[in-house]
């Protein structure tokens, strides 16, 4: 990027990606305007199961996950769902999911999950750290629950791929699990522990807490929808929205999965897909866990929060403006139960999400081709909360025209067009 050292940047997008962005860009000493037509934190930022996964380095697709497809969608418990009218829609991000599940790929993208995600909890801290709400962030394991002990095999290639990164793993039997978490059933015969992890205690009051930090270092808040961006000389560019325009040194695109219809105006057209998740709240629980649980038969993570139990998780493919089928929420309560069996499940809230998922399961990070002085900071899909503050970091450096001291390919822009930028 040309021009002289930027002093002003536009976020566009207050998800959890942007206020942490714009912290990120406070730190290096611009003036930030947030601008998003919502309230900060509102969409996929506010209901996640609010893992702060260290240690996640484990793609979404992977080899031979296609034989599980068929049986997932046919059950109506399953971790996936499909619109079936969307597929031809959704075919082309299919065929390069399945693409990015090869063996040969895997290790890469695993080695670049690691590096946005290590250093989360730690800076999740430093960004809480005197607001008042340091306790929003809890240390914690990640529990990967199984009935069948057979499966709790840290031999199989997904727990390889860890141990290789250097994960802290513990493989437990029925009896230390009771100890570990005492409230679940005596089916979960097994279990490996992720050692060395965070958990939200309340993934939107992290972002609404943040945000107001944000705003009392005279951050702008602007509640408004971006509609175009128009690059200017010097690397500087106009920001258009539905009611004003208005010209920044540096704007940081970061509206989650929105942000592929802003860069579609200026033809450029990214495969990111709306990956839409649920989460059902038990607000009187009469349970408590103490980690992250991953309940392995049924891919959704029990968390104690805040506000009560929550349970989130499923991938549900029906485009982004698809209104939502909350029985994929209610349906959690069944394998909750059986998962806790101590659990009231009657007083319920739900809710859906949508992740901005990439095939490859990484996030697009850097220069925008064709559009100087914009930069991306979206796709996160599962592991947005997660990510975060090291998008983060990385994107306020790239506006100041700093080179990250890390490979940036794997998240390049134009990975998927061949129109790659290191
Ligand atoms: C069920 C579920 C469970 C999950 N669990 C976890 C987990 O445990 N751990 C984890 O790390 N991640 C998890 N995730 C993923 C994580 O929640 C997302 O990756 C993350 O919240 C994405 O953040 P974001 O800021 O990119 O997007 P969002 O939170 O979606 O924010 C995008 C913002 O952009 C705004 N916007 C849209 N259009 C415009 C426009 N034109 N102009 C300006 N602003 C605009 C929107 O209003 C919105 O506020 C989960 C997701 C789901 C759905």
């Amino acid at each position: 990027m040309n021009g002289s050292t930027p002093k002003t940047a536009a976020v566009i997008g207050g998800g959890i990606v942007g206020i942490c962005t714009a912290l990120s860009l406070q730190e290096r000493g611009l003036t930030v305007t947030l601008m998003d037509p919502n309230g900060p934190a509102e969409a996929a930022s506010y209901g996640n199961a609010g893992v702060i996964s260290t240690w996640s380095c484990i793609p979404q697709s992977m080899p031979g996950l296609w034989k599980s497809v068929p049986k997932w969608l046919l059950d109506p418990e399953g971790p996936v769902a499909l619109r079936w009218s969307y597929l031809p829609q959704l075919l082309p991000w299919l065929v390069r999911f399945f693409a990015a599940g090869q063996r040969s790929r895997i290790p890469a993208i695993a080695d670049a999950m690691l590096a946005l995600h290590r250093p989360t909890v730690d800076m999740y801290r430093q960004h809480l750290a005197g607001t008042g709400h340091e306790d929003l962030v809890r240390d914690s394991m990640y529990v990967y629950a199984y009935r069948d002990p057979e499966k709790a095999n840290l031999d199989g290639y997904e727990w390889q791929l860890r141990k290789e990164r250097g994960t802290p793993l513990e493989r437990i039997d029925a009896a230390t699990l009771r100890d570990v978490e005492p409230a679940i059933s005596d089916d979960y015969k097994a279990a490996i522990l992720i050692k060395g992890q965070g958990r939200a205690l309340d993934p939107g009051k992290i972002g609404k807490v943040l945000f107001e930090k944000f705003q009392s270092r005279r951050g702008v808040f602007s509640q408004t929808k971006v509609v175009g961006l128009k690059p200017l000389d010097g690397g500087r560019v106009q920001v258009e929205t539905t009611d004003s325009i208005h010209d920044f040194d540096r704007a940081i695109l970061s509206a989650g999965p929105w942000s592929a219809q802003i860069l579609k105006g200026h033809g450029l057209t990214v495969p990111l897909e709306s990956e839409r998740g649920y989460h059902i709240i038990f607000t009187d629980p009469g349970v408590t866990v103490n980690n992250s649980i991953m309940v392995t038969d049924s891919k959704f993570v029990a968390s104690s929060m805040n506000m009560g139990l929550r349970c989130a998780g499923t991938a549900e493919f029906a485009g982004l403006d698809h209104p939502p089928d909350y029985r994929r929420a209610h349906i959690l309560a069944g394998p909750a139960k059986r998962l806790l069996p101590g659990l009231n499940t009657e007083a319920r809230e739900v809710w859906m999400g949508q992740r901005p998922s990439f095939p490859d399961n990484l996030p697009m990070i850097g220069a925008v081709p064709g559009l100087p002085g914009v930069i991306a900071a979206f796709g996160h899909g599962h592991l947005g909360l997660t990510a975060a503050p090291m998008t983060g970091r990385i994107a306020a450096g790239l506006a100041i025209g700093e080179t990250p001291n890390m490979k940036m390919a794997p998240y390049a822009v134009g990975r998927f067009s061949g129109n790659v930028h290191p």
